[in-house]
C-alpha cells in the first residue's frame, strides 16, 4: 500500500467550464485525481473526461521529447538541440521579415494555451516583429460572442457568474449541449431543476440532444433559423408586454428600430421558416416573460455560423429588452468551448485586438501598448490574419512561415484539404506541441517539444472570468519546456533579448497584469503569488491603493445599469435574419451539422489514448433521420459516403429521429491519424466565415449522403 505523498490543486486543462482538480501523487510515481470541493466554479464535481485526466499525463508514449528538424520536407525530422532549432527558426524569420515584410510570417496559438504564454507570443509578434498575423483556435469557437458582447454591452465581458444557475427559474439553451460538452454547468442546472420542480429548460437545437431530452420543450428549428426564432420571441415578449420600458428607456438604445424588424414577420411565419409550431414559440416566450431569473446558454450552434454575430445579437437582445441583465440569476451566458479562451483574448491572443481587451485599430490603444513593450516597431493598425486566412495565404505564397502552438489544424479546420495543401506548400512551418499524435506535427520544418499539464506554471480564465492558477508539478519528459520559456528564448535568439528576460511565468504575469490598470478588467489586485493563496478569483480584482489591498471580487457584471459602451448604454442591434450559408440543392439536398460526443475532446491527441473514453463512442459515425436514410436505402451499421462539395468522409451510418428531416450530423473529433483520410469530418466543412467576426459556418454544410 502506497501512501499519498502530495496533494495539489489545479485546474482541469480540457473544457472553459473551469473545475478544480486534487491532483495526489504517490510515492510511486501513480497518479490519481479527484474533484476539488473548494472549488467555486465546481464544487467537487469532474465530467469524465476530467476523472481520466491522470491517464493522459502517466502515458507518456506519444511525447514530443526532443527539438526536431530538417532541411527540406523529403528529409526525416532529426533531433537537434534547443538552441540549434531556435537559431534556425530565428534565422528564417528574420530573412523572411527583411525580404517580404513582417506579414510574411505568422503564429496559430490555442485556446489550450497559459495566459502567460498567449501574452508573450503577442507581445513578440505585435511589439517586435511588426505583424498582428497572431491568431487562435479561439477564433473557430467565441468569435462571434466575443464580437456580439463588444457591440450590445461594449467589451468581451461574460456577464453571469456559475451562481446564478442557482438563482434562474428559465434556461434557454441555444445550439449548445452542455449535458455532453459542459457538463458540470448542466450538472448545476440540473440539481437546481430537481430542487425546483417550477424551473423551466428550452432547449433550441435541430438535433434531440441528452441536453433536450432533460428540457421542458424542446425546439429542433431548422439550421439557420436562430435569429428568426429569437425575433419571434421577440415579438411575443413586446405584445404581451414582458418588457422592462424603465431599463429600455434609462439603459439601452435602439428599441425602435429593433421592434420594428422583429414586428415584420407573424409568429406564425417565424414558425414556419423554423420548422416548428408557433405555441411553441409562444409558450418559450411566455415562459421567459414570468420568470424572475433568465439564463440563456449557448455555445457553437450560435457561434460557428455565417451570421453569428447576429444570432448572438438576437439572443442578448431578449435580455436587454426584459432588463434581465446584471441582477441575480439574469444575463447572457456563452459557454466558452477552450479552458483558456477567455484568457488569450484578455492578453489580446487574436489578430484585431491587444490586451486587456484594446484593439488595434484604435491608436490611441496602439500607442499605449507601444509605450508599455518598448519594441523596435510600431505596432501596425491593420488586424493581422484570422485563423483561416492564414491559411489562404499560405496557400497563396502570402503568407511564408507559420508557427503553430498546440493545436491540430490538421484535424480542425473547416475545408481541412484545402489547410493540408496550404501547410505542404508554406515554406516553413514550425510546430510546438505535446503529442506527436498531432496531425499538424507530419507537416514540420521544426518540431518543438512543449510540457504539459502539471509540468508548468501559470493561470487560466474560465467561462465565468475566475482567473486559476495551475502549479507546476512534475518535471516535463525528455527536454519539453514550457511554452512561455520556448518563446522567451526564441525572442532571445531574434534579438529581443532585454524585453524578453523573464526568469519564470511569475514575471511574465505581473507584466500582464500591468498592462489591465484602469482597464475594465484592471487585475492590478493580483499575481502568481496571490492566487497562489486565493487559488481563484474573478475579474476585475483592481489594487486597492488607498487600503493597499485588492478590491472586492465582482461575480457579476453590469449591476450598476453602466455598461462597458462609450455611452455606458447596452446597445440592443438588429440585422436582417436571413441565413448566408452554402446552399443546398438537388445534388447536396441535406445540410450536415457537426460537433462533439461526450468523451472526446477536440482532435483526440489526449482522450484518445484514454481506453475507458474510447469506449463511449469508439468510432465516428453519421446521424441520419429515418426517413432520408429510407430515401437511400440506408440502414444503421452500413458504410455511407458523405460527399460534399470540397470532399468526402465514410463512415457508418445511424438512423435516428433524434436529428430532424433534411438535416445530417458528423461528430468533428477524428483524424487521419486516428481513422484514415475517410473519417475526416472538416473534409467536408467550408470555409465561410461571419464577415465581422471571422469564425467559420461549421454547422451547415450542404452534402449528399450515399451507400458506400
Ligand atoms: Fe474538465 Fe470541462 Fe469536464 Fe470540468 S466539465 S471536468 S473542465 S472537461
Amino acid at each position: 500500500m502506497h501512501q499519498a505523498t502530495n496533494r495539489h490543486k489545479t485546474t482541469c486543462c480540457y473544457c472553459g467550464v473551469g473545475c478544480g482538480i486534487v491532483v495526489q501523487q504517490e510515492s510511486n510515481g501513480q497518479l490519481t485525481v479527484e474533484g476539488d470541493k473548494s472549488h467555486p466554479s465546481s464544487r467537487g464535481m469532474l465530467c469524465s473526461k476530467g476523472m481520466n485526466l491522470h491517464y493522459t499525463v502517466m502515458d507518456q508514449s506519444d511525447r514530443l521529447l526532443y527539438p526536431q528538424m530538417r532541411m527540406n520536407r523529403s528529409m526525416p525530422l532529426q533531433r537537434v538541440s534547443w538552441d540549434a532549432a531556435l537559431e534556425r527558426t530565428a534565422a528564417v524569420f528574420k530573412t523572411l521579415v527583411e525580404k517580404h515584410g513582417p506579414d510574411s510570417v505568422a503564429f496559430y496559438v490555442s485556446g489550450q494555451c497559459l495566459t502567460e504564454e498567449y501574452y508573450l507570443v503577442n507581445k513578440l509578434i505585435k511589439g517586435f516583429i511588426g505583424s498582428n498575423n497572431i491568431d487562435t483556435n479561439s477564433r473557430l469557437c467565441m468569435s462571434s460572442a466575443v464580437v456580439g458582447y463588444k457591440l450590445s454591452l461594449g467589451e468581451d465581458a461574460v456577464p453571469v457568474c456559475y451562481d446564478d444557475i442557482e438563482e434562474a427559474d428559465v434556461f434557454f439553451v441555444q445550439g449548445a449541449n452542455p449535458a455532453w460538452c459542459h457538463p458540470i454547468i448542466w450538472r448545476r442546472i440540473e440539481a437546481r431543476k430537481e430542487a425546483n420542480p417550477n424551473v423551466k429548460i428550452i432547449s433550441v437545437d435541430p438535433r434531440l440532444t441528452d441536453t433536450g431530452r432533460a428540457s421542458d420543450l424542446h425546439l429542433p428549428i431548422r439550421p439557420g433559423t436562430d435569429i428568426t426564432l429569437n425575433y419571434a420571441i421577440g415579438r411575443v415578449l413586446i405584445e404581451e408586454k414582458y418588457l422592462d420600458e424603465e431599463f429600455i428607456i434609462d439603459h439601452t438604445d435602439g428599441f425602435t428600430e429593433y421592434r420594428e424588424q422583429v414586428m415584420a414577420r407573424t409568429v406564425e411565419e417565424a414558425a414556419d421558416l423554423c420548422g416548428i409550431t408557433a405555441a411553441d414559440i409562444r409558450q418559450a416566450a411566455e415562459w421567459i416573460g414570468r420568470s424572475k431569473g433568465f439564463l440563456s446558454l449557448w455555445t457553437m450552434g450560435m457561434n460557428q455560423s455565417v451570421v453569428g454575430v447576429s444570432k448572438n445579437l438576437s439572443l442578448i437582445n431578449l435580455h436587454l429588452i426584459t432588463g434581465r441583465i446584471g441582477t441575480p440569476g439574469n444575463g447572457p451566458f456563452s459557454l466558452t468551448g477552450q479552458p483558456n479562451a477567455m484568457g488569450g483574448r484578455e492578453v489580446g491572443g487574436l489578430a484585431n485586438i491587444l490586451p486587456a481587451h484594446r484593439d488595434v485599430t484604435n491608436a490611441a490603444h496602439r500607442t499605449e501598448m507601444e509605450k508599455f513593450w518598448q519594441g523596435p516597431v510600431k505596432i501596425a493598425e491593420k488586424p493581422g490574419l484570422t485563423a483561416t486566412e492564414m491559411f489562404q495565404a499560405m496557400d497563396d505564397d502570402k503568407l511564408k512561415a507559420i508557427w503553430i502552438i498546440n493545436t491540430n489544424p490538421l484535424v480542425s479546420m473547416p475545408d481541412v484539404n484545402s489547410v493540408e495543401r496550404a501547410l505542404k506548400k508554406g515554406r516553413f512551418v514550425v510546430v510546438q506541441d505535446v503529442s506527436s499524435r498531432a496531425d499538424t506535427v507530419a507537416m514540420a520544418d521544426v518540431v518543438l517539444p512543449a510540457a504539459a499539464w502539471l509540468e508548468k506554471e501559470g493561470t487560466m480564465t474560465n467561462a465565468e472570468r475566475r482567473i486559476t492558477y495551475l502549479p507546476k508539478i512534475l518535471e516535463a519528459p525528455g527536454e519539453a519546456l514550457p511554452d512561455a520559456e520556448i518563446i522567451w528564448r526564441f525572442a532571445q535568439k531574434m534579438g529581443f533579448g532585454d524585453r524578453f528576460n523573464y526568469k519564470n511565468a511569475a514575471e511574465v504575469y505581473d507584466e500582464y497584469v500591468q498592462t489591465t490598470t484602469d482597464t475594465t478588467l484592471d487585475i492590478t489586485g493580483l499575481s502568481h503569488e496571490i492566487l497562489r493563496r486565493q487559488r481563484s478569483v474573478q475579474w476585475p480584482q483592481r489594487m486597492d491603493a488607498a487600503v493597499g489591498k485588492a478590491s472586492v471580487a465582482t461575480p457579476r457584471l453590469f449591476a450598476d445599469r453602466k455598461f462597458f459602451t462609450p455611452n455606458q448604454r447596452a446597445q440592443i442591434r438588429t440585422a436582417p435574419d436571413g441565413n448566408a450559408s452554402e446552399p443546398t440543392d438537388t445534388d447536396f439536398p441535406l445540410v450536415l451539422t457537426t460537433g462533439r460526443v461526450r468523451d472526446q475532446w477536440h482532435t483526440m491527441t489526449k482522450t484518445g489514448r484514454v481506453a475507458k473514453l474510447n469506449q463511449h463512442i469508439p468510432e465516428p459515425f453519421l446521424q441520419i433521420n429515418p426517413q432520408d436514410a429510407a430515401e437511400r436505402d440506408i440502414n444503421t451499421g452500413q458504410l455511407v459516403t458523405v460527399q460534399g462539395r470540397r470532399g468526402e468522409v465514410r463512415v457508418k451510418a445511424q438512423l435516428s429521429d433524434d436529428v430532424r428531416q433534411g438535416v445530417c450530423f458528423l461528430p468533428m473529433h477524428w483524424g487521419k491519424i486516428l481513422h484514415s483520410t475517410l473519417g475526416r469530418t472538416n473534409n467536408l466543412t467550408n470555409s465561410l466565415v461571419d464577415p465581422r467576426s471571422k469564425e467559420p459556418d461549421y454547422k451547415f454544410t450542404a452534402v449528399q449522403v450515399e451507400l458506400y
